[in-house]
């Protein structure tokens, strides 16, 4: 399944997610190119991590090969690494000069999808992703607008969480928090400049979460 994507650890960051709309498309079901996920995609209980991520909800998880389901040891995985996350989100912060416009609670939802350019996958470019900012093979990607995460769902590889996924996650929940926090936002006057900066950021957590 190792498969290569451009740029080396998630990459993606959005906030242009609104629903392109022309006559092209008009056939198609128009629900294919909404990116957050259909009635029929939600878990029928969606998964609420705890501590200080309980406002982090995963709304969809599609399993496929071993280590991809959503099982108590893969939750388990994304529910500690969430929690260390948010603890050493303060002290990064601080040390690198950012402020957080406002303090009110963290809630963002998310959803776990094959990392392949299958229908409604987190590659299909063609419909569901096809109005994210990066049109680029990801591995996660934060949508402001939506409040989401997606990222891939090889969560655990030969039962033990897996490497690429740990960095994925943290990569990612920087960008919703500093998105959350008006962080972002402060960091320059383009959006392009912002998307950079944070990118800077983001990787530098990776290592304050999770070492080398
Ligand atoms: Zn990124």
């Amino acid at each position: 399944m190792a498969r290569a994507k451009t740029g080396t650890v998630a990459i993606a960051l959005g906030f242009a997610a609104s629903l392109v709309t022309g006559a092209a498309r008009a056939e198609l079901a128009a629900d294919s190119f909404t990116m957050t996920p259909l009635p029929e995609e939600l878990l029928s209980k969606p998964i609420t991590l705890s501590g200080a991520c309980d406002g982090v909800v995963v709304r969809e998880w599609r399993e496929g090969g071993a280590g991809t389901e959503a099982s108590p040891a893969a939750v388990r995985v994304m529910d500690r690494l969430c929690t260390h996350a948010v603890a050493v989100f303060d002290g990064f912060i601080e040390r690198h000069g950012l402020e957080r416009a406002h303090s009110l609670p963290f809630r963002w939802s998310v959803s776990v999808l094959p990392d392949e350019d299958c229908h409604r996958c987190l590659n299909d470019l063609t419909h569901r992703f096809s109005t994210r900012s990066a049109q680029i093979e990801v591995w996660g990607y934060a949508s402001l607008n939506d409040r989401f995460i997606f990222i891939l769902n090889q969560v655990l590889v030969s039962g033990r969480p897996g490497q690429l996924w740990q960095r994925v996650w943290v990569h990612e929940l920087f960008h919703a928090l500093s998105m959350h926090y008006g962080i972002f936002a402060s960091h320059a006057e383009t959006d392009a400049k912002r998307v950079k900066i944070d990118e800077r950021f983001a990787k530098k957590f990776e290592t304050a979460v999770l070492g080398k």
